[in-house]
Formats: C-alpha cells, sequence, structure tokens
C-alpha cells in the first residue's frame, strides 16, 4: 500500500494531465521536497491497478441494475434480458469530423436506464520506447507496452464498441438491442456483422450528433458553393440559427 500524500499527489497529476517533472517542479516552488521518479512511478502503476479493479466491479454493478430494469419491464431478446445503450467515442487528436490521423482512442457504453458506464476500450498504436527502439532499428526491453493497434485511426471506435457488444453475454447475461450514438454507419455494420445478435439490434439516431452533422453539412456547402455566401445567404449567424432551430425542433 502506498502513503495516501504520494497517492494524492500523483493523482492530481493523473487527473490535470502532468507527470514526475511537473510534481517535481510544483513542489520545488513551494520549497516542499520532491517524491523521487522511482516512487512516484510504482505509485502510478498501483493507483492504475486500483482504478482498473474499480472499473470492472463499477461496470458490473451498472449492468446488473441494467439487467434487473429490463426484467422489471419485460424486455428480452431471445429469452436474454434486453437493453437500450448510448455509445460515444473519442480520440486524442479529433474533432467532429476533422483530423483522422489520432494516436489513440477511447470508446465507452453506457446503459441508457442507469446512464452509466457499461464498457470502456482504449486502442493505442503508439508507445514511447517501441518507437525509440524502431528508430534505432534495435528490440525494445521488457517494457509494459500500451500499444495494441496497429489498423487504422477511424476503426478504433468500430473495434472497441463491437468487443463490448460481443462480451455483452459473456461478462453482463444481458444484450444491448437498442443503440443510441452517432451516425457512422460503420459501426452498425460490423455490429451486424461481427456480433452474434447484430442483425437484431436496432439503431437510434443521437438528437446532438444529427444536429452537429447538419451543421457540417451547411458548412460545407457554405465553403464550397461561393452562391451561399454573404447577406441573405450561408452566413455563420444563419448557420447559428439554423441549427438550434433544427436541434430544438429534435
Ligand atoms: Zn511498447
Amino acid at each position: 500500500m502506498m502513503g495516501s500524500e504520494s497517492c494524492s499527489a500523483v493523482r492530481g497529476q493523473i487527473s490535470t494531465g502532468g507527470r514526475h517533472s511537473r510534481l517535481h517542479q510544483t513542489l520545488a516552488t513551494m520549497a516542499v521536497p520532491g517524491m523521487n521518479k522511482k516512487l512516484y512511478s510504482q505509485t502510478e502503476k498501483y493507483l492504475g491497478d486500483e482504478m482498473k479493479q474499480q472499473l470492472v466491479k463499477c461496470t458490473a454493478d451498472n449492468a446488473e441494475h441494467e439487467k434487473n430494469h429490463a426484467i422489471e419491464i419485460d424486455l428480452f431478446h431471445q429469452a436474454i434480458p434486453a437493453i437500450k445503450v448510448i455509445v460515444d467515442v473519442g480520440w486524442s487528436k479529433r474533432t467532429h469530423k476533422h483530423f483522422y490521423n489520432a494516436k489513440r482512442g477511447v470508446a465507452v457504453i453506457f446503459g441508457h436506464y442507469t446512464k452509466k458506464l457499461l464498457f470502456l476500450g482504449v486502442r493505442n498504436k503508439f508507445c514511447s520506447i517501441c518507437a525509440i527502439h524502431d528508430n534505432k532499428n534495435s528490440d525494445p526491453p521488457t517494457h509494459r507496452c500500451y500499444k495494441n493497434w496497429n489498423g487504422s485511426s477511424s476503426a478504433m471506435e468500430t473495434d472497441i464498441i463491437c468487443e463490448g457488444f460481443r462480451m455483452s453475454e459473456t461478462l453482463y447475461s444481458i444484450r444491448y438491442m437498442f443503440v443510441i450514438g452517432d451516425g457512422d454507419s460503420s459501426v452498425m455494420a460490423n455490429i451486424r456483422s461481427s456480433v452474434p445478435y447484430g442483425i437484431f439490434v436496432t439503431k437510434i439516431e443521437c438528437a446532438n450528433h444529427a444536429y452537429k452533422a447538419y451543421r457540417s453539412c451547411l458548412e460545407e456547402l457554405a465553403r464550397d458553393h461561393p452562391q451561399y455566401k454573404g447577406k441573405g445567404g450561408l452566413t455563420k449567424r444563419a448557420i447559428q440559427r439554423l441549427t438550434t432551430g433544427a436541434r430544438i425542433a429534435i
């Protein structure tokens, strides 16, 4: 067990995107003795393992609540409790419809009834130790390697979400029969082809993603067709009004 001060200090850095050097500088400015690098790494590993254990426990509890609710409202698919889920994705370097070269991707599946997490997956194309030794054309030493993905950045989200769907029965004895999420058709196509019960899954469009897609289309129109620009056309203000109206209507 690590000291509580060490844990708090390292947890603070993890939460704010800092590392050992920043903690060291902060403490030095405050004239407080720093933490040595080895203790920092050990504490970071300890906290990482603790978080993983808590995550497994929390997601199992959340799934149990979702399952009980499905039984209560008598919603089954082929005698297995069926639930509605929300899926979302994130990248280390990408915004809605921009930048497709992310090195890391994360995707999550939430239960719609509890609004709590059921599955989380991370795909990582980069490991600094592997990269350094790749450049030197040498074999990397034994290390905790974070690289687990060699495919394209855009395929990360699909892979994680399909993995979550495939594991729903073995992990929690439930099926994700209704999906609320963004409009990426490749996710649904892959759920249908790679999940045993995938062909029965129904897609429900997410209002937020629908209006973002609408805004992107209007911006594209204004950018690619000069006749729509200027007064009375698709100005920034007009696009804002149209998308706000669309979101309210949905
Ligand atoms: Zn590595």
